[in-house]
Formats: structure tokens, sequence, C-alpha cells
């Protein structure tokens, strides 16, 4: 309801309850001065009607204007503690209590439907240097950085989640292991391109990428796909990382530039 009350506007708004005010009240007073005509003789008709009408049109708005206002302003502040409760603040990308949410939601479907998807864990490589080299706020730039660059290549259907630090989850919806595979080696190529100016200095960065992907006959969850990406990368990491190993491959693929 407030909804809708926010999507057509204060003016609308109050213009439609003024309205509606204004119908009730002349419908209202030509049904009182009907019946008092009838049991108490004539009544003046004409001016109970004007005086049923001019009183909400100048009334309503009155008091209606600034409680719109107040009920649309509650909404935005809602809206807006929602946005920072599911979003991360720093890259815009959801936050890890609304990636489990919105990625088990999605799951249910797959589950349902028989869809194939892929599920990543994405970790930014030897991170503790770049703020070490550069400063703090270098390595903040560099995470936003990356979450442009992984939108970019991403659909948006894709959710995309930080789980905390430099450690990053994707699911794939309806993306093949194969497709998945292909949707990291364009990761790693845009990464490699995507060079961060900062103040003086240009950072270059690489990431090492877990890769896991449901088949509809298994009992796979979210949590238990997040432990075998996890397992992928660590093998990425041992592997010499800037590279995306697939969970249960014994070879990690090595996918840089
Ligand atoms: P590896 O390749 O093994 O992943 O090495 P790493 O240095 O990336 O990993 P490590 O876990 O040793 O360090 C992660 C660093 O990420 C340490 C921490 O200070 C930094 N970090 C976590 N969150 C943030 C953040 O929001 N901003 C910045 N600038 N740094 C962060
Ligand atoms: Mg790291
Ligand atoms: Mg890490």
């Amino acid at each position: 309801m407030i909804e809708h009350l926010a999507r057509i506007g204060r003016f609308s708004t109050v213009a439609i309850i003024t309205i509606a005010t204004t119908v009730v009240s002349v419908a209202l007073t030509a049904i009182a001065a009907t019946i008092l005509t009838n049991f108490t003789g004539p009544v003046n008709f004409g001016w109970a009607i004007a005086f049923a009408y001019v009183v909400p049109v100048v009334v309503t708005p009155m008091i209606s204007w600034p409680l719109v206002g107040l009920l649309l302003q509650v909404h935005q502040s809602e809206e807006k503690m929602r946005d920072l409760a599911s979003h991360d603040s720093l890259t815009g990308l959801l936050s890890r209590h609304a990636f489990l949410e919105n990625g088990n939601s999605y799951i249910s479907l797959a589950k349902r439907d028989q869809n194939l998807f892929s599920v990543l864990i994405i970790d930014l490589d030897h991170f503790k240097s770049i703020n070490d080299k550069y400063g703090h706020p270098a390595g903040d730039a560099v995470l936003k950085l990356f979450a442009d660059v992984v939108n970019s290549v991403s659909r948006n259907s894709d959710i995309i989640g930080r789980l905390g630090g430099e450690e990053f989850a994707l699911v794939l919806p309806s993306t093949s292991s194969d497709e998945a595979v292909e949707f990291s080696h364009r990761l790693h190529q845009a990464i490699a391109k995507a060079v961060l100016k900062y103040k003086s200095n240009m950072i270059k960065y690489t990431v090492s990428i877990g890769l896991t992907s449901y088949h509809f006959d298994s009992d796979d969850t979210l949590d238990s796909l997040l432990a075998d990406a996890d397992i992928a990368l660590y093998q990425a990491k041992n592997g010499g990382r800037n590279r995306t190993a697939v969970f249960g491959d014994h070879e990690e693929q090595s996918l840089a530039g």
C-alpha cells in the first residue's frame, strides 16, 4: 500500500484523498438532506451540497499534505535501512547474510525446476601486501574496483555477495561447470585489464577462484557447495594463485590474463 503511494507521489496521493473525501462528503450530505426533507420538511439542498463540497476541498489537503509527507519519509527511511542491512557499504554487493538468503531462495527454486547452477568463491591474492604497501584506503579502493569489475562481467540474475574481508561468493543461475569456467576466464582477464590508478600508483591485483557446480540429482545445499568451492579455492591458492580451480578436478586451471 505505502509502496503504491510512494510510486504515485505526494501530490497525487493528496489529490486522490481530497477527491475521495469530497465525493463521500457530498454523497452523505445528499442522503442526509433527503432524509431530513422527508422527516422535517425541506432543507436548503444547494447550501448543504456547497458546504459538503467546499469543506473537504479546503480541509483535506491541509491535513493530508503533512501526514502523507511524514508517511513517505518513514517509508524512505525504512527502505534505506533495509538496503544498509542487505548491502555491504564499501562495495555495494550483497552482505554475507543477504547473499546466503538470496542464494538459498534461488537454490530451492533451482532444485524444484531441476536447473543447473554454479557457485564460486573468489579471494583476492596477497591482499594484505596491497594494504601494507599502499595503505588501507588503497586496499578499500581495490575492493571497490573489484566489485565494479565483477558486476561488469556478470548477468543481472547472478547473486554476488561479500562473504567478508577480501572474500566474495557468486551463485551463477542456469550455468554449467564449463560455462562457469568461461565466466572465471573472463573475470581474470577483466581484472588484469582494470589496473587501479591510486594517487601516483598503478595498483595491479589478481584473484584466486574456487568453483563448483550443482547437479539436480544431488543433495547439495548452498552450505555444502560453498564448502566444496572453498576446497577448490584452497587448491587454486596452493597451485600458485591467479587461477581458478574446479572442485573435483585434479588439475586447477590457470586462467590468468
Ligand atoms: P592470500 O593470497 O593467501 O589470500 O593472502 P592475503 O594477504 O589476501 O590474505 P590474508 O588473509 O593474509 O589477508 C587478508 C587481508 O585483507 C588482511 C585484512 O587486513 C585485509 N582486509 C580485510 N577486509 C578489508 C577491508 O575492508 N579493507 C581493506 N583495505 N583491507 C581489508
Ligand atoms: Mg586473500
Ligand atoms: Mg581471504
